[in-house]
């Protein structure tokens, strides 16, 4: 994800609209770039500050520290994410296999071992 990219993004990502894919993608970006860091959490801290001020909760709160906080947040979403796609990956994978070994017992092309008999 390029520059531009990721900054048309900071709205959707405050407001939780992104897809996962581009969650991972402005993610990545995010890490590895302090230009669109900085942006995110300027505007992070404006947004929060505002919501705040408008429910009138007059508390002390380190916005960057919730940035943060909300980052490894969603870093364990598009983790979490990326396993389940894996594990039903991995399921589907070994359903085919078994199908495809029934289908050829079926038509008589393969045997089983006598250890299965
Ligand atoms: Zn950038």
């Amino acid at each position: 994800m390029k520059c531009e990219d990721s900054l048309t993004k900071i709205e959707a990502y405050i407001h939780d609209k992104m897809s996962y894919r581009e969650l991972e993608d402005f993610l990545e970006h995010i890490k590895e770039c302090p230009d669109c860091y900085d942006e995110l959490e300027t505007y992070y801290t404006i947004t929060v500050g505002m919501k705040y001020l408008e429910e009138e909760r007059l508390e002390a709160y380190n916005i960057p520290h919730m940035l943060k906080e909300d980052l490894r947040k969603k870093e364990r979403y598009v983790r979490w994410i990326h396993a389940i796609t894996g594990t039903l990956f991995a399921i589907g994978l070994v359903l085919v296999i078994l199908f495809v070994i029934l289908i050829l017992l079926y038509l008589g092309r393969i045997e089983l071992p006598i250890l299965f008999k």
